[in-house]
C-alpha cells in the first residue's frame, strides 16, 4: 500500500464562530459539530483514525457505561484479549477470513526481524477468543460462558472513511461472545442480547428497527445475523449494532468441546454480537439540532451549565448565588458546570447548546431582586424558579427528559417507515426514509429488488408481519422487509 493512501491531509482549524451549518446540511453540520463541541478531532496524519477529544471522550464513557451495565445486569463478564492475532488462527475459518482479508492490517516485522509468523491488528476477535474457549471450557459444569471486551480494532477501510462511522481504527468496539451447551440455549442467548441491545439504545434516546439480515449481508461464519439500525438525518439508515448466532461453525474450527450430562464429547454452540461507537453517532445526529448537540440526560458529561450574568456592582452576589445552586446541584449528583469564563454571555450560551446540556441555568442582579433563578431548556423554553426550588425542578427535568427525547425520535422514525406496494413506490422512499415492501424471502428476488431500488435490503423487519405479494417477484410476501440507502 501506498504511503499516499494511509495519510490524511491535515485541515487548518477555524475559529469557533457562533453558529453551526443547518442541520439539513447534514454532513457539514455533523462534521462542524463534532469540531466545536470538541468531539473529535479529524487532524491525526492517518487516514481514518481521529482523536478523542476529553469532552467526546466523557461522553463516550458515559454511553458506553449504559451498555456495559446491560451486560453486566444479564451475567456477561468483561474479559481482554490481545490485539494481535496469528496468521494461521485468523486464516482458519474460510468464510470468515473470505469477507474480512482485504481489510486486515498486518504486523510482519519486529524491531530489524521479519516475523516468521506474521500477526494481524484484529479486524474483530472470534479468531483470537476461540483459540482461548477451547482452553477454558471443559465440562458443560463451565456453560453457558458470556464475556464481552471494549477494544480497538482495525480495518483497512478503502472507501471515504468518516469520524465514528467509517474509521480504520474502531476505537471502542464492544464484542461480546457466548459458548452454550445446545442449539436451543444459543438461540435464547441471541433473544437476551436483542433485549440488552434494544434497552440499551433505549436508554440513549435512539429509536431503531431490528432486521434479520438477508444471507449475502450476514456475518461471515454466522448462521443468522440480527442488526439494529437507525435513521440519519439524511434519509440513510446506520447499521449500530449487530447479533450473530454461529451455530457450532466456530466451535468446530477452533475445536472448543464439552463434556455433556451423559460423558460425550460435543461442540458448543456460539453467539456474537458488537457495538461500535456508531451508536455515539447516532446519539448525535438523531437529537442534533441548528444550534448542535442535545444530549439525553443519562449521558450529558455537563447536565446543567450555569451561566452568571454579571454587571458592574452586583458581581460577588451573583458569583455566590451562582456557586450556591452549583453546590445544591452537586451534592444530589447532577453534573453541573458553573461557566466562569470570560466570556461574554452570548458565547456561554452558544457554548453549552452547542455542546448539549439538558439544562442552562442563568443568575443575573435582576432575577435575584425577586430571588429567582432562569431555567433555559436545551429547546430554549425559559422558566424563572424560585432560587430555593432550584434542585426540585432541575430534578423534575431530569425525570422526564430523555423519555420526551426518545419518544420524539422513536416518532420520526415510524413516519420514515414508509409501506409501499409497489416498485415505483418504494422507490420515491428509498433515499430519504425507510421503505417497508413485502418480501418472498428468494435471494435472487431481494438482490434484484436492491438494484431496481438503488438501495439495501436491511432484511426482515423482526416486529411485522409480511402480507399481500412480494414487489418483486408477485409471489406471495412472506416477510415485510426494509429497504433503505446506507451507510
Ligand atoms: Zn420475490
Amino acid at each position: 500500500m501506498s504511503e499516499e493512501s494511509l495519510l490524511t491531509t491535515v485541515s487548518i482549524e477555524g475559529p469557533l464562530s457562533m453558529s453551526l451549518p443547518p442541520k439539513e446540511e447534514f454532513s457539514e453540520w455533523y462534521n462542524e459539530v463534532l469540531r466545536t463541541a470538541e468531539i473529535m478531532d479529524v487532524r491525526y496524519p492517518v487516514k481514518g483514525m481521529y482523536v478523542w477529544h476529553p469532552f467526546g471522550f466523557e461522553l463516550k464513557d458515559r454511553v458506553y457505561d449504559e451498555l456495559k451495565a446491560g451486560l453486566r445486569s444479564t451475567g456477561h463478564d468483561e474479559a481482554m484479549f490481545p490485539l494481535l492475532i496469528p496468521r494461521t488462527e485468523l486464516m482458519k475459518e474460510g468464510e470468515h477470513i473470505a469477507d474480512f482479508e482485504k481489510e486486515v492490517f498486518w504486523v510482519d516485522r519486529a524491531g530489524v526481524d521479519e516475523l516468521e509468523e506474521p500477526l494481524a491488528l484484529r479486524p474483530t476477535s472470534e479468531t483470537a477468543i476461540y483459540p482461548m474457549f477451547r482452553l477454558w471450557i471443559r465440562s458443560h459444569t463451565d456453560l453457558p460462558l458470556k464475556v464481552f471486551q471494549v477494544v480497538n480494532t482495525f480495518r483497512y477501510e478503502t472507501e471515504h472513511t468518516r469520524p465514528l462511522i467509517r474509521l480504520r481504527e474502531i476505537t471502542s468496539f464492544k464484542e461480546a461472545h457466548t459458548a452454550h451447551a445446545s442449539a436451543g440455549e444459543a438461540e435464547a442467548q441471541v433473544d437476551e442480547a436483542l433485549g440488552v441491545y434494544g434497552e440499551f439504545f433505549e436508554s440513549i434516546g435512539v429509536p431503531f428497527t431490528v432486521t434479520r439480515r438477508p444471507s449475502w449481508d450476514k456475518f461471515p461464519g454466522a448462521e443468522y445475523t440480527y442488526a439494529f439500525d437507525t435513521l440519519m438525518p439524511n434519509g440513510r439508515t446506520l447499521q449500530i449494532g449487530t447479533v450473530h448466532n454461529l451455530g457450532e461453525n466456530f466451535a468446530e474450527t477452533f475445536d472448543v468441546t464439552f463434556e455433556d450430562e451423559d460423558g460425550e464429547q460435543r461442540h458448543v454452540h456460539q453467539t456474537c454480537y458488537g457495538i461500535s461507537e456508531r451508536c455515539v453517532a447516532a446519539v448525535i445526529g438523531v437529537h442534533g439540532d441548528d444550534n448542535g448537540l442535545r444530549l439525553p440526560w443519562s449521558v450529558a458529561p455537563v447536565q446543567v451549565a450555569v451561566v452568571p450574568i454579571l454587571f458592574a456592582g452586583s458581581e460577588e452576589e451573583v458569583m455566590e448565588a451562582c456557586l450556591d445552586v452549583e453546590e445544591r446541584l452537586d451534592e444530589e449528583g447532577i453534573r453541573v458546570e458553573l461557566d466562569d469564563s470570560d466570556d461574554r454571555p452570548g458565547e456561554k450560551f452558544f457554548r453549552w447548546e452547542l455542546r448539549g446540556a439538558p439544562v442552562r441555568i442563568e443568575i443575573g442582579p435582576r432575577d435575584l431582586e425577586s430571588d429567582c433563578a432562569k431555567l433555559v431548556s436545551r429547546e430554549g423554553e425559559e422558566t424563572a424558579v424560585p432560587l430555593e426550588g432550584v434542585v426540585e425542578r432541575v430534578q423534575a427535568v431530569a425525570s422526564e427528559y430523555d423519555g420526551r427525547l426518545f419518544d420524539e425520535a422513536a416518532a420520526n422514525l415510524e413516519d420514515e417507515l414508509v409501506k409501499a406496494d409497489t416498485i415505483e413506490g418504494a422507490r420515491g422512499i428509498v433515499g430519504r426514509g425507510v421503505a417497508v415492501v413485502g418480501w418472498c424471502g428468494e435471494d435472487g428476488c431481494g438482490k434484484s429488488l436492491e438494484e431496481q431500488l438503488n438501495g439495501d435490503l436491511l432484511g426482515a423487519l423482526s416486529d411485522r408481519e409480511g402480507s399481500g405479494e412480494c414487489i418483486g417477484c408477485g409471489s406471495g410476501a412472506r416477510v415485510a422487509a426494509a429497504v433503505a440507502r446506507t451507510y
